[in-house]
């Protein structure tokens, strides 16, 4: 199958990597060179690390990369026949992408989305020819490593799309989940409010980061604490789910803290700053651990 990828990102660099390894033929799209290159690097990383464990040859890691295709040129996914955008979590972006897709891409093409938390309805609603086509496809972080995605159902989706794309999902040897549109959708809806709450515990001097994690990784038997995922995930992101959940319900219980508000401003995004919570040698590096 031809596939394009869109964004090139902590996320979308990850999802080509899921679909060349089971042997679809991908395109990698975002809108500057440098930060395509920067997802390849990712990807490259990724494939010398299975080889160093002898999970993958050398000659099959070359042979993917050689067939990874990048561009800047939205009408370079003219051919695909599955396109998933994971660029910004904006619904703005998303729509205006998705229109301009719809001009370019054949009629059988089924566009997925990525995002974590906004609504696939009103994505599918900003192209009504192909409203039947459009699906949410939402992979977790890292997502050649997490097994879970769940496939999102907007009002429009066909039973056709749906079925095409969970059987998709189980054929690169994920585990797809069944769930039907609600603002942060299954996982979301649970995860980013506890990690706003364990940040409320840290703004209120309860305990300190690494002991909220602590707490929570052998109190609540959580492989990752919620401080040190939420760093992984990017308080940007973080940031628009709960302002999506807040939005979509009006409920209170939803409102973003503003220590979260606070470190984003201070550009404190995680992982990929090299500072959240937790310190990182450099952006996308390892934790320092003190
Ligand atoms: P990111 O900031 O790491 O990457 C986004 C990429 O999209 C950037 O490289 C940016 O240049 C590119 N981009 C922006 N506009 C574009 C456009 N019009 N066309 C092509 N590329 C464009 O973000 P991310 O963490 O990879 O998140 C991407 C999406 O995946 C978001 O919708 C996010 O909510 C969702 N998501 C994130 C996580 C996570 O843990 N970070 C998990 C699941 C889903």
């Amino acid at each position: 199958m031809k596939v394009c990828v869109f964004g090139a990102g902590n996320m979308g660099a990850r999802i080509a990597e899921v679909f060349m390894t089971s042997g679809h033929a991908v395109t990698m799209i975002d809108i500057k060179p440098e930060f395509c290159e920067r997802g390849v690097k990712t990807i490259t990383s990724d494939l010398a690390f299975l080889v160093k464990k002898e999970k993958m040859t050398e000659e099959r890691k070359n042979e993917l990369l050689a067939g990874l295709k990048t561009s800047v040129d939205r009408k370079d996914a003219a051919d695909a026949d599955f396109v998933i955008e994971a660029i910004l979590e904006r619904m703005d972006l998303k729509k205006e992408l998705l229109q301009e897709l719809d001009t370019i891409c054949p009629p059988h093409t089924i566009f997925a989305s990525n995002t974590s938390a906004l609504s696939i309805t009103e994505m599918a609603a900003c192209i009504p020819n192909r409203a039947d086509k459009v699906i949410g496809c939402h992979f977790f972080n890292p997502a050649q490593i997490m097994k879970l995605v769940e496939v999102i159902r907007a009002i429009q989706t066909s039973d056709e799309t749906f079925k095409t794309v969970f059987e998709l999902m189980a054929a690169l040897g994920k585990t797809p989940v069944s769930v039907n549109e609600g603002p942060g959708f299954v996982v979301n809806r649970i995860l980013i409010p506890m990690m706003n709450e364990a940040m409320g515990i840290v703004a209120d001097g309860i305990a300190s980061p690494a002991d909220v994690d602590i707490a929570m990784q052998l109190g609540a038997g959580m492989k990752s604490g919620p401080l040190h995922t939420a760093d992984l995930v990017g308080h940007d992101v973080n940031l628009a789910i709960m302002e999506t959940l807040y939005r979509e319900t009006g409920d209170p219980k939803y409102r973003p803290h503003p220590l979260m508000r606070k470190m984003v401003r201070a550009g404190w995004l995680g992982v990929k700053t090299g500072k959240g919570f937790f310190e990182y040698d450099g952006p996308f590096g390892k934790e320092i651990v003190k």
